[in-house]
């Protein structure tokens, strides 16, 4: 991975967390605030979204973008955990007082100023996830900060509670079809100022307001938290990365993020070295399909007998501009190519930059192309192959991109990819897109209340993760990967339970369920309640330690069976430690040769033939030690 002098690029960096409480009902309406999983939908709706004009006698970009993607939208709901407040046919219910204490839990830790009369705001939603087309929002919070290690403090600009959007499914058939049994759930976001420097303290700062937010009643499930990163550089303009789901992937994230505006940088000085001007890109693309009626490209010979367009375009003095590397394996032609994708609706682009015979286009074709276009060496086409819309809307999409690399970076939404790229989500919303929401009333966070809460504040989880690494000498690592597997409190009822043994139970809550989760087990499967039996058998010496694993991999497999039972069926015995002595006299008496020859160290040979006769019922250290002192007694009675 590159990394840069942040420094002196100007680097600026800010968060936006969302987090999901753990409430019994949702925000604004009575429905249980619980998601269904991958149970079947009891109704669908289907809508589709308009833009209209705004106040000012304009359309909004952004939605524009969303409208042209001409994407149909179907709604999936649940009899028992969705109403008609959902779906925008009812006002909403009062505020939930549960999910407010704790956002004013999670106000006060983040050293916030507390508002005391709350308005609830519509915050508008494009993209088809929330019904009525707006979110229900307020501010609770304003001018916090959280401290990092270093004792550096990053500002946290607003706090504000609000209701989760429906999650999205699956698009098909130019469809989005969203789920609404997570609207309304109540959300906590929290935004920073950019007082963010580093890749790094940029990756902390995630990871310590995620530990704060989980230090007091929220969703504690993998996707209950997610991060939006906002990066600028001085010469490129600011990008808000969406959907990052793991901390490691932001310092990736950032530093690709700076490589593809540093490389769009360098395009703009290029066309600047180059005496071309913005002017110079034609507006206007050519019909070639009747050109090449005759092409060796299968999939374009296919493409023009069914009635599709192929359109072209030359961008004069472009030579190797597209081919130009922003970020590891993405291209100026992935960025212009991935808009295009996600605007039109068609596959990609083809341009000349690119190695022409992987399209099986023909010498003969390409002549023909550049004669139409008027391609000189020092120029490049592009193609699109689709619909007369279909191409229309993606040559638009690619000549004003092109048009913006005279400007350098255009202001974008992007979303984060695995691989640490990004790629285009939708154009940045303008400014404000918050209007008074005339259903609700003022919402009152009364000192006398706010007061009490402060009383059930927690504490800062990183004081707790020192105490914990010290007391049960573990890195700090491991009690953070406890707490954001939500495992913590499970944690200490479990060492109350069985004392001697933290390492254990380290292993068994952390690597064991991440090692059965890996084999494709369903870990959610093994309750508290299940971890607390199996632990229950160890400490009455009912099963020894090795025997913990293949009693949560069959709990896992079969979440119906009690552990007990579990035990049965595994044939899972115990054995006390005088029939384990009594066993050990017996092997030793068969081998006395092998003790006499090779003394102590036929310990190691003796060891293995005890296991395989005592394995999982009896701990292993308990083995070796009266092994070894078995030895040793024989030795002493053979001089
Ligand atoms: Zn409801």
């Amino acid at each position: 991975m590159q990394e840069f002098d942040y420094e002196k690029l100007g680097f600026k960096c800010g968060l936006e967390i969302h987090q999901q409480l753990d409430t019994e009902k949702k925000l604004f309406c009575r429905c249980p605030a619980k998601l269904q999983g991958t149970r079947e939908p009891d109704f669908t709706i289907n809508r589709k979204m308009r833009p209209v004009l705004g106040e000012m006698g304009t359309y909004d970009k952004a939605m524009l973008t969303e409208y042209e993607k001409g994407m149909g939208i179907t709604y999936e709901g649940y009899n028992d955990v969705v109403c008609t407040y959902e779906l925008d046919d009812t006002p909403p219910f009062s505020c939930n007082s549960e999910a407010r204490s704790v956002a004013l839990q999670i106000a006060m830790l983040l050293n916030a100023n507390i508002i005391e009369e709350m308005h609830v705001c519509r915050k508008n939603y494009l993209d088809g996830s929330v019904p009525s087309g707006f979110q229900r929002t307020m501010i609770l919070g304003t001018d916090g900060y959280v401290t990092l290690e270093s004792g550096k403090k990053i500002r946290i600009d607003i706090l504000s509670l609000e209701e989760e959007a429906a999650r999205k499914i699956k698009t098909e058939n130019k469809t989005n079809f969203f789920r609404l049994d997570r609207l309304g759930i109540p959300l906590i976001e929290v935004t920073t100022k950019p007082d963010i420097n580093t890749p790094d303290e940029c990756r902390e700062c995630a990871e310590r307001i995620g530990l704060l937010l989980w230090s007091t009643n929220v969703k504690k499930v993998l996707g209950s938290i997610r991060q939006d990163v906002n990066v600028s550089i001085e010469a490129g303009t600011r990008i808000e990365i969406k959907g990052v789901q793991k901390l490691g992937w932001i310092p990736v994230l950032i530093n690709h993020e700076i490589s593809r505006q540093l490389g769009l940088l360098e395009i703009k000085k290029e066309l600047e070295k180059r005496k071309l001007d913005e002017k110079d890109i034609p507006n206007e693309p050519f019909d070639l399909t009747d050109s090449l009626t005759k092409t060796k490209s299968n999939f374009i010979d296919k493409g023009i007998k069914s009635g599709k367009k192929l359109y072209g375009i030359n961008f004069i003095g472009f030579k190797a501009l597209f081919g130009k590397e922003l970020m590891e394996d993405y291209r100026f032609g992935t960025e212009v190519s991935n808009k295009v994708k996600l605007i039109s609706g068609l596959k990609g682009i083809i341009h000349s930059d690119e190695d022409l015979s992987k399209y099986n286009l023909a010498d003969d074709d390409v002549k023909k192309i550049k004669e139409k276009l008027e391609t000189k060496k020092e120029d490049c086409f592009v193609l699109v192959l689709g619909s007369m819309k279909e191409v229309n809307k993606a040559m638009d999409v690619i000549i004003n991109r092109v048009k913006f690399a005279f400007k350098g970076v255009p202001p974008e939404t992007r979303r984060a990819l695995e691989n640490g790229n990004t790629e285009f989500l939708r154009e940045l919303h303008g400014g404000a897109r918050l209007y008074p929401d005339t259903d609700s009333e003022t919402i009152f966070n009364y000192e006398e209340e706010v007061n009490e809460i402060r009383k059930t504040l927690p504490e800062y989880p990183w004081i707790t993760i020192k105490k914990y690494s010290k007391k049960y000498k573990t890195e700090e690592r491991i009690i953070k990967d406890l707490i954001f597997t939500g495992r913590l409190n499970l944690f200490d009822n479990l060492i109350k339970l069985y004392p001697d043994n933290p390492s254990l139970v380290f292993t068994t809550l952390l690597e064991t369920t991440t090692a059965l989760r890996r084999e494709g087990k369903n870990i959610e499967n093994i309750t508290d309640d299940d971890f607390f039996q199996i632990y229950t058998l160890l400490k009455q010496n009912e099963i020894s330690k090795e025997a913990i694993e293949d009693l949560m991999s069959l709990k896992a497999d079969s979440p119906e069976l009690s552990i007990d039972h579990i035990k049965k069926k595994l044939k899972i015995e115990s054995i006390s430690v005088d029939d384990l002595k009594k066993l050990i006299n017996e092997i030793i008496k068969n081998n006395l040769n092998l003790i006499k020859e090779k003394e102590m160290r036929a310990k190691g040979p003796l060891m293995g033939e005890v296991m395989k006769k005592v394995r999982g019922k009896i701990d292993g250290a308990v083995v070796s030690k009266e092994l070894e002192n078995s030895i040793i007694e024989t030795l002493k009675e053979m001089k």
